[in-house]
């Protein structure tokens, strides 16, 4: 069986009563070419795997060939049935049934992966997207996460500052790991096609943080209030943050070596942490 076949997947799921569920972000793979790009993507030597959301196992194949061991969670109660049909003859590969949103990841990488190089790589589904990559970065047990998500969503991970595709989540994304985006996937290699073009983004986990800072917490508090008031300047954006009146937090600014009309999407992580120091001595 071909699992990048549109026959031989119509077979599959009608044969197990199967229809899409759009709720579940459903879009199957059908190019096999593109399973092994991003296995091969997602795989390092020695790793064991964890993949989101089989479905009917396209792209879990390919990562069972590459990989010591593959674990892949799995939240549709449909789907266990046929992939025991088609990982059949997977020794490495184990699934666990439910919602990856509700997992201890970093107690899953422990368990499953004792002795292995820990990676994510998965065909994510769209609505999971954000917090996930949000949890996996803060679990901070992955050694990279290679993952097929929008496109849209991929470019605001790797946007650079001063674009419209930069925000919190860049540099969410950026401080803990340093993303690339490797290819875009049309949405022509997917059962049912979604609406948008897909992108693969690989983030490879970071040992030591871009920037050093005093406080982790004022930190994201800051940029948090950074980009809370997108078309406002920094000052008055900051202010949703801060409990501090604005020509304070203008000298702030200023004294960080920035101008006092600048907006919170133009700033880097050094300027960020830079602020982020300069306002914790204010708390
Ligand atoms: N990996 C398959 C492929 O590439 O063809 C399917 C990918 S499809 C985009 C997303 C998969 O994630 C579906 O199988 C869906 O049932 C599953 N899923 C959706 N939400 C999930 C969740 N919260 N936890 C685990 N799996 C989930």
């Amino acid at each position: 069986m071909d699992l990048c076949d549109r026959n031989d997947i119509q077979a599959l799921l009608a044969r197990h009563g199967f229809r899409f569920a759009k709720s579940l972000g459903q879009n199957f793979l059908i190019r096999g070419d593109v399973a092994e790009d991003i296995a091969a993507a997602g795989c390092v030597s020695g790793c064991g795997v964890l993949e989101v959301g089989p479905g009917i196992g396209a792209l879990t194949v390919q990562l069972a060939r590459r990989a010591e061991k593959v674990v892949s969670v799995e939240l549709d109660k449909r789907l266990p049935p046929v992939l025991a049909e088609t990982l059949a003859g997977y020794d490495n590969f184990s699934l666990i049934e439910g919602d990856v949103m509700k997992l201890d990841l970093a107690a899953v990488a422990a368990e499953r992966f004792a002795g292995l190089r820990p990676v994510l790589c998965a065909n994510l589904p769209y609505n999971i997207t954000t917090p996930f990559l949000t949890a996996c970065v803060h679990a901070g047990c992955f050694e990279q996460l290679t993952v097929l998500i929008q496109k849209e969503v991929a470019q605001r991970i790797c946007a650079r500052p001063g674009t419209g595709d930069y925000g919190a989540f860049t540099l969410l994304m950026q401080y803990y790991t340093q993303p690339e985006l490797l290819f875009t996937v049309p949405n022509t290699c997917f059962m049912p096609p979604p609406k948008v073009t897909s992108a693969v983004v690989r983030c490879v986990t970071r040992r030591e943080p871009p920037v050093q800072v005093k406080s982790e917490e004022t930190f994201w508090r800051t940029v948090r209030a950074g980009f809370a008031l997108r078309r406002k300047t920094l000052v008055n954006s900051l202010q949703t943050g801060w409990q501090l009146p604005k020509e304070r937090l203008t000298e702030i600014v200023i004294a960080c070596g920035l101008s006092p009309t600048v907006r919170g999407e133009a700033l880097g992580l050094e300027e960020y942490a830079r602020l982020a120091d300069a306002l914790a001595e204010e708390a």
